[in-house]
């Protein structure tokens, strides 16, 4: 008997079937905005000075191999809470906020669910149209309901009215996603004022928010991205946020996250941790050590913290200067008003609102590689291309 004769095949991630194709095009002015990393102006995704000084204390310091516990590093998550809700956060001070650390935001975003199925039953989740391709299919692993509230309209601009109207109507008590900052595909984030009418409505049906933020320092600041967070974490007894380290630090393959709650009191986090706990066990049983020990050490030491700051203050201006670079190099070809959207997203993407066939001939003509949503990774780019890439876009958009 063949054992996996009748196993099905699935097709293979869309972006990363993008990027074999970037690898194979043998034209050296090749440009990929495909796959969701950091880039440099070298094209690479080099590692921070600052992971790299804190991995040489480790190396010296580390004593055992043994596991962590099902928290993870006590430390990460002392320094991550605040990193996260800020130094003197009220639900910090008053010892209801804890942090389970996961392998990568994803792990985090795995477990809220399992959390969510498990004991919220019934609970829909409610997520952005669109989204992280993976927020569809990883909820749906974990048996949720998944609805959508609409973010964006048909012209390609973020959709607040349409967005606010839909969170109106959803049932009391179900699960929101909302994208701290730094919204993965589309990059338009929500003004303050934005952020506080959903907080009034969110409060108001008594919705639960799952925040996941991915992306922190990425947009306008650490403390600056943070600023929904804490809006809702000061306003709210409870908030579940998913906090990535892939990105700020540079820890992709480390699988660096957390999942963080915010409960009416002390009590009732003990509760929920210990199932957080709970189900992790049966999921990767304890969390990986090594990126978690890094960021500790970062954030806990003045120098290395000084210095990671300024390598992500460094990444947030470059892809800012890319952003502003584009529309500038699009000008010149009629295109500035059109494309001026670029510049007022955050983050690494941006829905340019090409469409697919122009995505389809940007690839086949100029050798430009972008997701068929129209979604660029903007941190791809380099600026010696910029007028490269505008002159490609002028051509498809003609
Ligand atoms: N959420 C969003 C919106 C993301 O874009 C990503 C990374 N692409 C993640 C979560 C998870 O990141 P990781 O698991 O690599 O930490």
């Amino acid at each position: 008997m063949k054992h996996f004769a009748d196993v099905a095949r699935v097709p293979g991630d869309p972006i990363l079937g993008l990027l074999d194709a970037y690898r194979a095009d043998p034209n050296p002015a090749k440009l990929d905005l495909g796959v969701g990393v950091y880039k440099d102006a070298l094209g690479l995704t080099p590692i921070p000075k600052a992971v790299k000084l804190a991995e040489q204390r480790l190396i010296d310091s580390e004593q055992t191999k043994s596991y962590i516990g099902g928290h993870g590093d006590p430390l990460f998550g002392e320094q991550l809470l605040r990193l996260v809700l800020g130094e003197a956060s009220p639900a910090l001070v008053e010892n209801r906020a804890g942090c389970t650390q996961t392998p990568g935001g994803t792990g985090a975003l795995r477990l809220v669910g399992e959390f969510i199925a498990k004991c919220l039953p019934g609970r829909s989740l409610w997520l952005s149209d669109p989204t992280w391709p993976i927020h569809e299919t990883l909820f749906a692993a974990a048996r949720l309901k998944v609805e959508h509230y609409p973010y964006v309209d048909a012209q390609n601009r973020l959709d607040v009215p349409g967005m606010l109207a839909a969170l109106e109507q959803i049932p009391s008590g179900d699960v929101v996603l909302l994208h701290a900052c730094c919204h993965n595909p589309t990059g338009y984030d929500l003004s303050q004022s934005d952020w506080r009418q959903v907080l009034e409505i969110v409060r108001r049906r008594e919705l639960l928010p799952l925040f996941d933020f991915a992306y922190q320092g990425f947009g306008d600041g650490l403390d600056e991205d943070a600023w929904a967070v804490r809006l809702f974490v000061e306003a709210l007894p409870e908030v579940l946020i998913t906090s990535s380290c892939s990105k700020n630090f540079g820890l992709y393959r480390e699988r660096t996250g957390a999942l963080i709650a915010v409960t009416v009191d002390g009590s009732s986090l003990i509760d929920v941790r210990s199932q957080f706990a709970s189900v992790a066990r049966n999921l990767w049983s304890t969390p990986p050590s090594h990126g978690a020990a890094v960021v500790a050490t970062i954030l806990a030491n003045s120098e290395l913290r000084q210095l990671w700051q300024q390598e992500v203050a460094a990444k947030r201006e470059r892809i800012a200067g890319l952003r502003q670079g584009l529309v500038e190099a699009l000008a010149p070809h009629g295109l500035a008003e059109r494309f001026a959207h670029i510049a007022q997203q955050r983050g690494m993407f941006s829905y340019t609102g090409l469409t697919a066939d122009q995505v389809l001939r940007l690839r086949r003509d100029d050798s430009v590689y972008l997701v068929e949503s129209g979604r660029a990774n903007i941190a791809g780019l380099d600026a010696a291309r910029l007028d490269q890439l505008a002159a490609a876009i002028a051509r498809v958009t003609a």
